[in-house]
Order: C-alpha cells, then sequence, then structure tokens
C-alpha cells in the first residue's frame, strides 16, 4: 500500500514507520485500530477536554494538552483556564472519526480526557480509583486490591466498573449522577482508599509517599480531583500497543493486561462496548463517604 493516504478527509503520513524504538507497531497499526474501534473510542472521548501522549520520531514521548497553532480549525476545542501556568489551555473534543484520524496521524497514541464534560466542568461524571501495583509485583495483587475497594464500594452502596490501565495496573471508574461537586467526589474517593484499606492493609495503602507503601498496592485517591485518567480502550505507548480494556468483575482474575492489545482487541471487542455495557447505573454519592472523606 501507498505510505501516503487519505480517511474520511485526512491526509495520512508515513504510515509504514515504526512508532517508536520497541514499539512492533507501525503508524498505520494505530490508525487501523482507532478507525476500527471508533464508536466506542468516541464515546468515552466526546466532550470531554482531552491531553493526548504523541511521539514524534527519534523523541522521548510528551503529552499534549494544549492545541498546536497547526492544528486544522475543523477541530472541535474548549478553553480552559490552567490555574497553575496562569494562562487559557486550548484543549481539543475529539468528537468525531476525522478529529480522531488527525491525532492518529500525529502519532498521538494515548488518549486522556477529563473526568467532567464541558456541559458541566465541576461535576465529575465519575469517581476514579487509580490502583497502582508496587514494584516488581505481578498483576494478581492488583486484582485483590481492586476486589477490596469494589467491597469497600458495595459496602456504601455503590458500584464501579474495572478497566486495566493497559501499563500495570487497574482503574475503577463509578459512574455518578452528576450532583455532587468536585470536591465532594474527591473526599469520597479518599474515605473508599482508606475503607479498602482498613479491609486488608497488608496489600493495600494509601501511602502518598512512596518509601512509606512497603510493597503494597498503591490506591491512589486522586484522580477524581479534576485531572485525567487514560481513556478504556486508549493504547499506551509501550512494546507492542497494549490498550486500556474493560474486564468483568468475574474473570478479572483470569487476565493480564498484556492480553489486550491494539491487535487483539478490535476482535475481543468485534463491534461491542464493554465499557458501556458493563458500567453501572450513574449513581449519587453516599453522603457518608463525603461526610468521612472530608476529614481525611
Ligand atoms: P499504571 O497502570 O502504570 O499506573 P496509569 O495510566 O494508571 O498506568 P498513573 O501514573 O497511575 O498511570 O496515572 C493515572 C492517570 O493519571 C494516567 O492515566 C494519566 O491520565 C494521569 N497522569 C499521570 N501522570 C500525569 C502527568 N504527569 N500529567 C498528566 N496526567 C497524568
Ligand atoms: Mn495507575
Ligand atoms: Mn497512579
Amino acid at each position: 500500500m501507498a505510505d501516503k493516504e487519505e480517511r474520511a478527509g485526512v491526509p495520512l503520513t508515513n504510515l509504514d514507520q515504526e512508532l517508536f524504538p520497541g514499539a512492533g507497531a507501525t503508524k498505520r497499526d494505530l490508525v487501523d485500530y482507532l478507525d476500527a474501534v471508533r464508536d466506542p473510542v468516541l464515546a468515552v472521548l466526546r466532550d470531554r477536554p482531552l491531553s493526548v501522549i504523541r511521539v514524534l520520531r527519534g523523541q522521548d514521548k510528551f503529552m499534549q494538552k494544549n492545541l498546536p497553532k497547526y492544528t486544522p480549525e475543523w477541530v472541535p476545542r474548549t478553553a480552559v483556564w490552567a490555574e497553575a501556568s496562569h494562562r487559557e489551555v486550548q484543549y481539543a473534543l475529539c468528537n468525531d472519526r476525522r478529529t480522531l484520524l488527525w491525532f492518529a496521524n500525529q502519532r498521538a497514541v494515548e488518549y486522556h480526557p477529563t473526568l467532567m464534560t464541558v456541559a458541566d466542568r465541576d461535576r465529575p461524571t465519575h469517581l476514579i480509583m487509580d490502583l497502582d501495583p508496587p514494584e516488581g509485583a505481578g498483576f494478581d495483587v492488583v486484582v485483590r486490591a481492586a476486589h477490596l475497594v469494589r467491597r469497600a464500594l458495595a459496602d456504601a452502596g455503590m458500584a464501579g466498573a474495572v478497566k486495566t490501565s493497559g501499563s500495570k495496573g487497574v482503574h475503577i471508574f463509578v459512574p455518578l449522577d452528576g450532583s455532587a461537586a468536585t470536591v465532594d467526589v474527591a473526599a469520597a474517593t479518599r474515605a473508599v482508599a482508606a475503607r479498602a484499606e482498613r479491609l486488608d492493609p497488608e496489600l493495600a495503602t494509601t501511602a502518598f509517599i512512596r518509601e512509606d507503601r512497603h510493597g503494597k498496592v498503591f490506591l491512589d485517591a486522586t484522580r477524581s480531583g479534576g485531572a485525567s485518567v487514560v481513556a478504556a480502550y486508549s493504547p499506551r505507548v509501550r512494546p507492542g500497543l497494549p490498550v486500556s480494556f474493560p474486564v468483568g468483575w468475574d474473570v478479572l482474575d483470569d487476565v493480564t493486561p498484556a492480553d489486550f492489545t491494539v491487535r487483539t482487541a478490535p476482535e475481543l471487542l468485534n463491534g461491542s462496548d464493554p465499557w458501556a455495557a458493563h458500567m453501572p447505573q450513574p449513581q449519587p454519592l453516599d453522603p457518608g463517604l463525603v461526610a468521612e472523606g472530608h476529614t481525611i
């Protein structure tokens, strides 16, 4: 096939170049994957300010938040005031196939949407727990910790869906009904983490300082505070291009993150959207969790 093509009106270039040394995948593999699974991908990216991780040829990967000047005018965007850097950032809204293909051609491998949509920037759509394994641990310990979080949520009358991060850990997403503000979601997340830790303090920790974790799984409750988390179905900049992939709670013990890559995922999906299918109904935040979290 020619190295120059066009899809949905988007020029695609240098498709047969490897994405990064050791990737074992070309830009064509990335484009083909994202285009094949575009419906579930666009569903998780829609109307959310988007950061991407790009790998330019011969360079280190970098996270891009602000859209570059050369971005085509048809890429949807929204301005967000960044308090830390005291400037306005133009974030893309990846709402259509053309924008997704444009990003893929820009060597945007990873897709990191925010937890709120442009419709309501102070009401996160999900409570999120990020579970990070200790150095050298197997995936099985993260899975055991994920079950603790699931139990802590259930004790508060809440339920979530789980996905591999595509890297080492997992992410648990609890869909919210949109009534809770960011500060309260962040507080409730801290309370869930603290309760999960108490269920098995030998296995899981909420210690923010790495040296204090003592080989336990880190329950990172800080991602709920208006931040981004890599999207379900997003590839990662890692050998073989693994993807963040939804896993049913009943089969979590039987998978490993390497099962899900740009090569295996389209067939596993086969036109379905397990992330949407596994996601429970949107829920109100448990007031007990919020109150408890504000004391932590
Ligand atoms: P792993 O399974 O290896 O932990 P991960 O994607 O969960 O992979 P984390 O470091 O735990 O990686 O971070 C969780 C999420 O927080 C990421 O998916 C990303 O969206 C966001 N994040 C982390 N570090 C940064 C950063 N430096 N800048 C912006 N966002 C970040
Ligand atoms: Mn993580
Ligand atoms: Mn983390």
